[in-house]
């Protein structure tokens, strides 16, 4: 992919961010854009907890990785506070001709592939960072949610929306796109560190 941004535009309060993209780089990692800033530019509203009670993705009280398993709003957000800095990235998929529940769900586990690459790459540089990503956990074929632990905690990436995070915000002020177009899917990950 040639399109890739870095969008260093908050670079200078980042202080000694990790050297993750030297290599592999994030073409090679699947990345279609990223950008970083800092945790402070991030807007949250308790809003996108009433829509994932509303549960149009079916993921509420089903996951570890959603609500209200992820614990309270207020929780969340203090959480993401107690990270100085974020990295925001996307993959992209060209749906067309399978623009259906098939492809979308398809590009969602390729965004997870990705998501599960930078996070490993990052976790080397900095363990205690906190990834998020969409909706619901694919890690399992079957949640042990609510009755048993998580079975590879370091592998779930909790939702984004599920934290509270308004991602159109952070992406429209960090310069990355959106959407890429008719019949293509955009996805987006968070990593605090
Ligand atoms: S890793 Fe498995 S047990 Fe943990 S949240 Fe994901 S699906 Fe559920």
């Amino acid at each position: 992919m040639d399109n890739l941004r870095t969008a260093f535009n908050t670079n200078e309060k980042i202080m000694n961010h990790p050297s993750v993209f030297m290599h592999p780089s994030p073409q090679e990692m699947g990345v279609n854009e990223c950008a970083f800033s800092t945790t402070d530019q991030l807007l949250f509203s308790d809003q996108t907890r009433t829509l994932c009670e509303h549960n149009s993705c079916g993921q509420f009280d089903a996951t570890w990785a959603c609500p209200p398993a992820v614990g309270s709003y207020e929780s969340c957000v203090l959480k993401c506070l107690s990270y100085k800095n974020v990295l925001i990235f996307s993959t992209v998929a060209d749906l067309k001709g399978r623009y259906n529940a098939r492809g979308w769900q398809d590009a969602r586990i390729r965004h997870e592939a990705v998501t599960a690459r930078v996070a490993q790459q990052f976790r080397t540089h900095r363990p205690n960072s906190l990834v998020l990503s969409t909706e619901g956990c694919l890690v399992c074929d079957a949640c042990t949610y609510p009755h048993e632990p998580c079975r590879y905690p370091d592998k779930l990436f909790p939702s984004v929306e599920g934290y509270g995070i308004i991602v159109m915000d952070i992406v429209i002020k960090t310069g990355l796109r959106y959407t890429h177009g008719p019949e293509t899917l955009t996805y987006f990950s968070f990593i605090l560190f």
